[in-house]
This record gives structure tokens, C-alpha cells and sequence, in this order.
């Protein structure tokens, strides 16, 4: 699918991961390749520009890791960039099909493979999902079209509406309507007239269309051998129509794959579907990390850079562990424990997790609880002294005033926080002499 790119891109992290130490011009040489790489391919020019920025600057920021390479390391930086603008759907080979039947919209231009990805669909519904599809076709301009779905219909057992010559296109649709409720289907499948061209009858057809049957899914289905002509027809197709994910057919061609990384990161559509041959099961989903997998080809490296990072976020929480199994457990530690359940949504997900942290919640809660207050005790620490914050025995009254004002709130809440820090400290010194912390810090890492 993505074979010269992945050539290109391999060669030059062949020669980046092969030697040790590394400059900032060969990080800087590599990088330009990439660059080249990804416009040959196809990609668009701001993309392939925004692309290799967040590259160097993840590059320049990251800490470098004892047992990996500054090469290995840039290759996980790429792969992870790659992977952040093929992102799509989370699930994209769900298709919203709920509430029986549901109509699915599909456009596109003519030769685009539409009608052949309109049955790759309904046989993929029909096989994975056990649904009762319904297909129609609505190219009244073209009486080949209609048959040409009538005998793919055949061929994997699914319904085709029935030709009625002289039917508009809304006509039909309407016709599918009624069938599928009466015949008991659970999909339909609208396949919309192609033309060469966006022309305003299309859209206004295609509009026509929409309207009468509020589809569930309409999928754009466009070539992925036209590149950037591929991300220009979607852009044009869901500013006129709205579409909500778009398939990209023919990836199993020596297509350059630009569409596919240029699609999101311009149309904001994800790519839902590849076509992936004229066989009628050559489709697949569009997963990002196996498709920046494959277009690096260099998963082995990617695994053990994240091996590498795993060991030491590990060391880093023996270390922590240690500290506060001293007793060590600063106002730093209770910051980041802080910031730890906001990212987490709160105390819900806390509850467990931490010694002291299930009783904080409680009292929490009873207390009238809501998000708000972790900002605040936040507020209050970001307050404080670093001196303070490492040692907040050294909290003296008259600072106390001051940090609560610094952060805009009353001193009785900084003492609350004071307090809990307190018991908290206390419990992580007594549960780590029973070898217990060590079990709850598993749990928050
Ligand atoms: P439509 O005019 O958009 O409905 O296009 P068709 O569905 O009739 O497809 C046009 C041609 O493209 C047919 O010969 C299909 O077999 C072929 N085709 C469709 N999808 C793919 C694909 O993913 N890969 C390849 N290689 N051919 C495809």
C-alpha cells in the first residue's frame, strides 16, 4: 500500500539508527529526507511541513534513554507522528446502523469504485455482522450502473432493489425506504450516481438524495491512486454534502499514499475504509497503528523504544516509592497525585488506587466534592515556595495568608489542604513498612 514510501523512509532510518551518537544537523539531514519522502508520496505540502516540525521538536525535547539509540529514539518519534495524523475513528469499521433499516449514503465520482465498494460493504455487514442489507442503486444516467449492482448483488447474496425504469433518483430512494422497513432489513445502501466531475447537478442530486433519506453514514468513496486530487474531491463533496468518514479505494496499487495522510489532517475526515482489490472482501479498515506500522516497517524498533520508556517510568516510580516510604512525601507529590485524578475525571477513578486517597475522596464528597476543588488545592501548592512545597512543615501563619491570597482563595482551605497532606504522608510511612504502598503505587503508574 505504502511500498516507496516505506523504502524511502526505511533508507534513511537505516542509516540514522546504524550510528550512535547523533548531531543536530544529522537529525536535521534525516528529517529533510523525510520531508522529501512524504511530498513524493504525495502529501500535502503543509502536512508534510507540520509533519517534520512536531518531529523536531518531540526530537529536541526528549530525554535521552540509556539503552536506545538517538536514532532508534527519532524512529518512534516519527512512527508516533505518523500514527497522530492517520487518526481517525476510534472504531472506524463501526458503521452507525442502529434503528432498523438504516441508510447508508454512498458517493463519489463515477469510476471511483463506488458501486464495487457499496458491495464490499453490504457483504461485509452481511458476513461479520449477520445484517439483512438492501442495495440500490440510484444512477438513473447510467442503466450499466443499476445492473452492474443488481449482478455484485448476485454474487454475494444480497438484495438489490428492483429496477423500475423511468424512476428518479428520490424516487427511488424513497422506494428503498419502504422496501427495506417492509422486507425487515436492517440496512439499505444508497449508491448515488457518480459523474466525472463535481458538477452542480451531482451535488444538487446527491443533496436531493440526503434530505429525503437522513442517512445514517454517508461515506464519500474516492481513489486513492488521484493523491492530492483525492483530499481536494473530499474536501468539495463534504463542504457541499457533509460526509462522515470517506473510503479510499485502490490502496493496493503502487499509489504513493499521500491521500491517505494528508486526508485527516486537511479534510478533518477520517478515513474509515481501504479498497484493497476488485475482489469483493478486499477491504479493510483503516487503523492507524497498523498502517504507520506498515509504512515504516520498523515495529521492532518501535517496541523497544517503548520497552525502554516502560523501564524507566518504572524507575522513576521505584525511586518515588522509596521517598515515601521515608516519609518523604512532599507537596510536590500531593500536587502530582492532584493532577493525576484530574486527568483520570476525578475521584471516581481514584477511589483505591492511592492509601489515603479513597478516605480523601469521601471526605471529599461529603464535603460537597466537585472538580473544582482539585484546581483550587492546586492553585494554593502552585502558591507556595519550591522551599515550601519540598518541606511544608516550614508553613508559618503569615505565609499561610499570603499563599491563600496568591491563589485567590481562604486560608481555611489551604489548612484543609495542610491537613491532608498530613494524613496522607502518615499513611504512605505506615502502609510502606508493610510493604503495602508498593502494591498501590502499581496501581497508579
Ligand atoms: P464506480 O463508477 O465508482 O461505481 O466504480 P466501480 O465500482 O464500477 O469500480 C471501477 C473499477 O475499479 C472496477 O473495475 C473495480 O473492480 C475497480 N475497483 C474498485 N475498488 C478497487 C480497489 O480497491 N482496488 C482495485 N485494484 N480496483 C478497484
Amino acid at each position: 500500500m505504502f511500498e516507496n514510501l516505506s523504502d524511502r523512509l526505511s533508507g534513511v532510518f537505516d542509516k540514522l539508527t546504524k550510528q550512535g551518537a547523533l548531531s543536530e544537523d544529522d537529525v536535521k539531514t534525516a528529517l529533510r529526507e523525510v520531508r522529501v519522502a512524504l511530498l513524493e508520496a504525495d502529501v500535502s505540502l503543509p502536512v508534510a511541513r507540520d509533519f517534520v516540525k512536531a518531529v523536531q521538536e518531540k526530537a529536541t525535547g526528549q530525554a535521552v534513554t540509556k539503552s536506545i539509540t538517538p536514532g532508534q529514539q527519532v524512529v518512534k518519534i516519527v512512527h508516533d507522528e505518523l500514527q497522530h495524523i492517520l487518526t481517525g475513528d476510534e472504531d472506524p469499521g463501526a458503521l452507525k446502523i442502529d434503528n432498523p433499516p438504516a441508510p447508508i449514503l454512498m458517493v463519489g465520482l463515477q469510476g471511483s469504485g463506488k458501486t464495487t465498494t457499496t458491495a464490499k460493504l453490504a457483504k461485509r455487514l452481511k458476513d461479520r455482522e449477520g445484517k439483512r442489507v438492501l442495495m440500490a442503486s440510484l444512477d438513473t444516467n447510467r442503466p450499466a450502473a443499476m445492473e452492474q449492482l443488481a449482478i455484485l448483488g448476485g454474487q454475494i447474496g444480497v438484495d438489490t432493489l428492483p429496477i423500475v425504469p423511468g424512476e428518479t433518483p428520490v424516487q427511488i430512494a424513497k422506494r428503498a425506504k419502504t422496501q427495506a422497513s417492509l422486507g425487515g432489513y436492517d440496512v439499505y445502501m444508497l449508491d448515488t450516481a457518480g459523474r466525472l466531475h463535481i458538477d452542480q447537478e451531482l451535488i444538487a442530486q446527491a443533496a436531493e438524495v440526503r434530505d429525503v433519506a437522513n442517512p445514517r453514514e454517508t461515506l464519500l468513496v474516492v481513489d486513492g491512486l488521484t493523491g492530492q486530487d483525492a483530499v481536494n474531491v473530499a474536501q468539495e463533496f463534504d463542504d457541499k454534502i457533509g460526509v462522515s468518514g470517506v473510503v479510499l479505494t485502490r490502496m493496493d496499487g503502487d499509489g504513493r499514499g499521500g491521500a491517505a495522510l494528508s486526508m485527516r489532517a486537511i479534510t478533518g475526515k477520517p478515513i474509515r475504509f481501504v479498497g484493497l482489490g476488485e475482489k469483493l472482501d478486499a477491504i479493510e479498515t483503516f487503523e492507524p497503528d497498523r498502517i504507520a506500522g506498515r509504512i515504516l516497517g520498523m515495529g521492532d524498533i518501535v517496541a523497544l523504544v517503548e520497552k525502554a520508556q516502560e523501564t524507566i517510568e518504572a524507575e522513576q516510580a521505584e525511586k518515588m516509592m522509596k521517598r515515601f516510604q521515608k516519609g518523604r512525601f512532599n507537596m510536590n507529590d500531593l500536587k502530582m497525585q492532584l493532577e493525576q485524578m484530574m486527568k483520570m475525571g476525578g475521584m471516581e477513578g481514584m477511589m483505591g488506587m492511592l492509601p489515603g486517597a479513597a478516605k480523601m475522596a469521601k471526605q471529599m464528597d461529603q464535603a460537597g466534592f466537585d472538580d473544582s476543588i482539585l484546581k483550587r488545592q492546586i492553585a494554593l501548592i502552585n502558591s507556595m515556595t519550591k522551599k515550601e512545597r519540598a518541606n511544608p512543615d516550614l508553613l508559618a501563619a503569615s505565609r499561610k495568608k499570603r499563599i491563600a491570597k496568591g491563589a485567590g482563595l481562604e486560608v481555611s482551605e489551604l489548612n484543609k489542604l495542610v491537613k491532608q497532606h498530613k494524613q496522607m504522608a502518615g499513611m504512605m510511612k505506615k502502609m510502606g513498612k508493610g510493604g503495602m504502598l508498593k502494591q498501590a503505587m502499581k496501581g497508579m503508574m
